[in-house]
């Protein structure tokens, strides 16, 4: 565990661009308005439930909530206008019921894709291929008028040694500046967390998601 302003300094003397969003599941709202009176801004939230009762607590803060978790279609409709950035966006479906849905409510929302790069069964996400190939899948997304696409996250698998997550902050990134090309909006890259931040920092993320490192264990998994 680091205090915010450690990790700040740190990040900063790597990439000066990069933003730290504070996952607080399964962390009380006591433990959020803390780190608020830090400074902290961006909060990033897993379970739709816990998110809104905690927003609710949470109500007299200014607060940016970003839905990082894996979002079920039947999930859309409570987790739209209540979160500045999903980005856990993880198929064409999922997409097409987020933007269906905002337009019913006629807003906009700010969309990730999230990247699954290894290819791991246990994970949701899009492939490199599955992006790059498919023109057809690009131009889809490309046509739903009620999500905007504001970049790319990735989970890599699970590893003891931070440098090996590199390589996949590595092709992440080179995917986003790929794409950028066709949709300069695409900017943001969400990727690292509390072991291997300072990687995903050197490869170029805009944002960090870090729990442990910032609240310390989570209460319960
Ligand atoms: C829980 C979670 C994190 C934070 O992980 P830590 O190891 O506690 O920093 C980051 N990203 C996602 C998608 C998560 O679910």
């Amino acid at each position: 565990m680091q205090s915010l302003t450690e990790i700040q300094k740190k990040l900063n003397g790597i990439n000066p661009s990069t933003k730290i969003l504070a996952v607080s599941k399964f962390q009380p709202a006591e433990k959020i308005r803390g780190l608020y009176q830090q400074g902290q801004r961006l909060f990033g939230e897993n379970y739709v439930q816990e998110a809104l009762e905690k927003q609710r607590a949470l109500s007299d803060l200014q607060i940016q909530w970003h839905d990082i978790g894996r979002l079920q279609k039947n999930k859309v409709k409570l987790v739209l206008g209540h979160f500045s950035l999903i980005h856990s966006v993880d198929a064409l479906e999922l997409a097409q019921a987020i933007d269906q849905k905002a337009k019913q409510q006629n807003i906009q929302q700010a969309i990730l894709l999230q990247l699954n790069l290894a290819n791991e069964q246990s994970k949701g996400g899009f492939s490199e291929e599955n992006l790059l190939d498919s023109t057809a899948l690009l131009d889809t997304m490309a046509g739903l008028k009620n999500i905007e696409i504001h970049g790319l996250m990735t989970m890599p698998p699970l590893a003891e040694d931070p440098k090996q997550s590199r390589p996949y902050f590595q092709r992440l990134r080179k995917l986003k500046d790929q794409l950028q090309k066709r949709w300069p909006t695409l900017t943001e890259l969400s990727m690292g967390t509390s072991s291997d931040y300072l990687v995903a920092a050197e490869e170029g993320a805009t944002m960090v998601r870090l729990g442990t490192m910032l609240f310390g264990e989570r209460p319960h998994q």
